[in-house]
């Protein structure tokens, strides 16, 4: 199943059309997105059986109107140096233990549009990430799926400058965290619908081209580890979003370093999920 949101209206979205969630539960659920991930697994329990594609008008779904298919989550977690190719290129040692920071919720934004640039050391990092469905706290590894609704696209944009300040005592939720710094979508797809949940494919292009490209399966610490090292600390909630990681291919990694300016377009692209966004620099 994929889920995604028009005009603030949570949907089920199959073959291009989206159906309201709240129109065809007779209200049981939505329109409030996340008040559908608040009641998942009765949500995913009724549309298990409900007809949906007869159940009413569709309209057409585009990433031009789409909203984030998690517009206000209550927390969002990044994930440093997960992949060992990107922890190569930053020059840092390995982590013992998942390298965790925060991302403010008015940094989501949806899978399409213009995006502005605070500053000159504006970096893209494709991301896959992860959506909580059923409140997750002291959760082992081997029982963690259990407890996501789905995975979709991410961008964790990073401001390089603003990140790394100052000095000695780098402060990455700041610097991540400016509007439109953290695009998710088009759509969030349920775990069983990958063709491997475990490896799934993703990537990045500038301009058309390509800066990143690798597989979740390398990934450091994985998608259950995440969830279990995190929710041994504190609950994870549903519609909580952890952005896993980015793999190398960063523009502070190149020689000499790169970054976005005017008028730059960013291609995501993670398993068969596309965003497309335009940067703009500040007027
Ligand atoms: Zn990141």
């Amino acid at each position: 199943m994929r889920i995604g949101v028009l005009a603030g209206r949570a949907k089920i979205v199959t073959s291009g059309r989206a159906f309201d969630i709240a129109d065809i539960s007779g209200r049981r659920f939505g329109p409030e997105p996340m008040a559908v991930y608040e009641a998942w697994d009765d949500f995913v329990a009724w549309a298990a059986t409900a007809d949906i594609t007869s159940a009413g008008p569709a309209e057409p779904f585009t990433i031009d109107k789409a909203d984030a298919p998690v517009p206000a989550p209550r927390q969002i977690f990044g994930v440093g140096l997960n992949y060992r190719a990107h922890q190569l290129e930053s020059g840092l040692p390995e982590p013992d233990v998942p390298l965790v920071f925060t991302k403010f919720p008015s940094s989501v934004t949806g899978p399409a549009g213009t995006i502005d640039l605070p500053g000159d050391q504006v970096d893209w990092e494709v991301e896959l990430a992860v959506v909580i469905g059923r409140r997750a706290y002291e959760v082992p590894a081997d029982q963690a799926w259990s407890h996501v609704a789905g995975l979709t696209a991410a961008q964790d944009l990073s401001a390089r400058d603003v990140q790394m300040r100052p000095a000695g005592t780098p402060q990455f939720s700041l610097g991540k965290s400016f509007p439109g710094f953290t695009p998710l979508g088009p759509v969030l797809v349920t775990p069983d619908e990958w063709v491997d949940r475990d490896a799934v494919p993703l990537s990045c292009a500038i301009n058309g081209e390509e800066t990143q490209s690798s597989t979740s399966a390398d990934l450091i610490f994985d998608v259950p580890s995440l969830i279990a090292y995190l929710s041994g600390i504190l609950p994870l909630l549903p519609g909580d979003v952890i952005l896993t990681g980015t793999p190398s291919g960063v523009g502070i990694g190149q020689n000499p370093p790169r970054f976005l300016t005017d008028g730059d377009e960013i291609l995501t692209q993670v398993g068969d999920l596309t965003m497309r966004h335009r940067v703009a620099a500040r007027r």
